[in-house]
């Protein structure tokens, strides 16, 4: 064995003393850490001959690297949809790393990790009082669960011409209908091979909703004459998280042959609230739900989760069979992980949500949704109060989407944000709705209290004398 790597063997636990000293600087001081800055690195790009070894590599990543870390998983990290890291998913995370397994088959012999992921997915669905018709598994994230999802619908599709496209490739005009698609879902029609412009935007109801109009909808099918379609439809649009009717779409089931995939990647977490759970009414008769894991789980990146009706098993399995592999044996015989989803390989991506889940409970989750959306409408509130802003759509859930007041102010609006976002105090997003230049503020991290509401407020007023 290589010297330093025997050194650094036989100092395990001093290295990971260190670690974690590391890790409690940045946590216990994630309040004061700019959430932004205009820092960058020198570039190394000469690696060293000699190792440092892990000490030697973590005094450099403390000195260099470190204090260039921005606090996004911070209490006022509002921009893009953003979660932090509960205690618990942080011993989860550390130790999917230590046991470093590879979660494939749920046999004995493979170890107890494809288990572990098994029984975290059905926390989930319990969690969000979702049936156990839905099998699911871990992936990178909602734009992975997206991929995985209409990768699956894209085999239904092909099966009901009687064709294979996973084996043969697309070779029928795929039918997509949806209303106000995430990226990544269009992005994922991309990587599928179905194309990022092939698919009929269906209107959204009138007046200030993002959710998809029904009556429109229903007209969108009849012209496709009963042919089979994907409806890819939303659980919380970015901008204002609205959501499209699952009770009405439930009845079109009744009617039309479609696969329905919800994009939830947060607005699923709707359901754990009395409050809010009405919002998702209706949506355990999809076929397919993304889930985002490192946005209101509040679990480390990279962390979500497909699910996808049983009844599809083997559409999924001929979308990501993996089974010319002699040893794997007969994919629906033999569960295994890498035949139901892209990756092969995978790490215990499971165990951080099983730890948050196990320490936090549905209490856990209820109280931080519910922490969240009254955030939302405190910060909303306390905009309108200010006068020199207003809201571009109401506050439904964790989302507010506001801008200056004013036409005559829209070009201010960019500045504002670059000069709110330079403070480092907080993070927003800019955005464009309805037309209109606009800033995003997402709550979705569970150590944001009001205490940040009336900073990020001061500072709002602050900025706007600079611009
Ligand atoms: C964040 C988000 C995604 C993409 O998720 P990643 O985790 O970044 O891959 C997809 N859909 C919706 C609605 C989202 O909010």
């Amino acid at each position: 064995m290589n010297t330093v790597l025997h050194q650094d063997l036989n100092d395990f636990q001093n290295i990971l003393d260190k670690t974690k000293e590391t890790g409690i600087d940045f946590l216990s001081n994630l309040e004061d850490i700019p959430t932004s800055n205009k820092y960058s690195i020198d570039p190394q790009n000469e690696l060293n001959e000699l190792g440092l070894g892990s000490l030697g590599a973590l005094e450099e990543f403390n000195q260099r690297l470190a204090p260039l870390m921005v606090a996004s998983p911070g209490p006022r990290y509002w921009g893009f949809v953003t979660g932090g890291s509960t205690p618990a998913s942080i011993v989860g995370d550390w130790l999917a790393a230590v046991y470093d397994q590879n979660p494939q088959a749920l046999s004995a012999q493979g170890g107890v990790s494809a288990l572990i992921e098994a029984e975290t997915i059905n926390l989930l669905l319990e969690l969000l009082n979702l049936p156990n018709d839905f099998s699911g598994g871990f992936v990178t994230g909602a734009t992975m669960s997206n991929f995985t999802n209409l990768g699956v619908a894209r085999q239904w599709f092909g099966a009901q011409f009687g064709k294979d496209f996973a084996k043969h490739g697309i070779s029928e005009k795929m039918n997509i209908l949806t209303a106000t698609p995430h990226s990544s879902s269009v992005k994922s029609l991309s990587m599928l091979g179905v194309g990022s412009q092939n698919f009929t935007l269906v209107k959204t109801i009138e007046g200030n909703r993002e959710a998809i109009d029904i009556a429109d909808l229903e007209r969108n099918i009849e012209e496709l004459n009963g042919k089979p379609f994907i409806l890819i439809s939303s659980a919380g649009t970015v901008n204002t998280a609205d959501f499209d009717d699952f009770e009405a779409i439930s009845k079109l089931r009744k009617k039309y042959k479609f696969w329905w995939h919800i994009d939830a990647a947060f607005g699923g977490f709707a359901a754990v609230s009395e409050k809010y759970k009405h919002l998702v009414s209706g949506w355990e008769a999809a076929d397919s739900i993304t889930i985002d894991c490192h946005k209101w789980l509040n679990v480390p990146y990279e962390s979500a989760f497909y699910l996808i009706k049983k009844e599809h098993i083997n559409l999924q399995i001929e979308t990501f069979q993996n089974s010319n592999a002699p040893y794997l044996g007969n994919p629906l015989e033999n569960f295994n992980y890498l035949n139901v989803l892209p990756e092969n390989s995978r790490r215990l991506r499971a165990l951080p949500a099983w730890f948050s889940l196990k320490a936090y409970g549905k209490e856990g989750y209820r109280d931080i949704v519910e922490n969240s959306t009254s955030l939302a409408l405190h910060f909303a509130n306390a905009l309108i109060e200010e006068e020199q802003f207003e809201l571009l759509a109401p506050i439904r859930l964790n989302n507010v989407c506001f801008t200056l007041k004013g036409i005559e102010n829209q070009e201010k609006v960019s500045q504002f944000l670059i000069n709110l976002n330079d403070t480092g105090k907080v993070f927003m997003t800019p955005t464009l709705y309805q037309n209109r230049k606009g800033i995003r503020a997402s709550f979705v991290n569970w150590r944001t209290s009001e205490e940040d509401v009336k900073i990020v407020i001061e500072e709002m007023k602050n900025v706007l004398e600079t611009i």
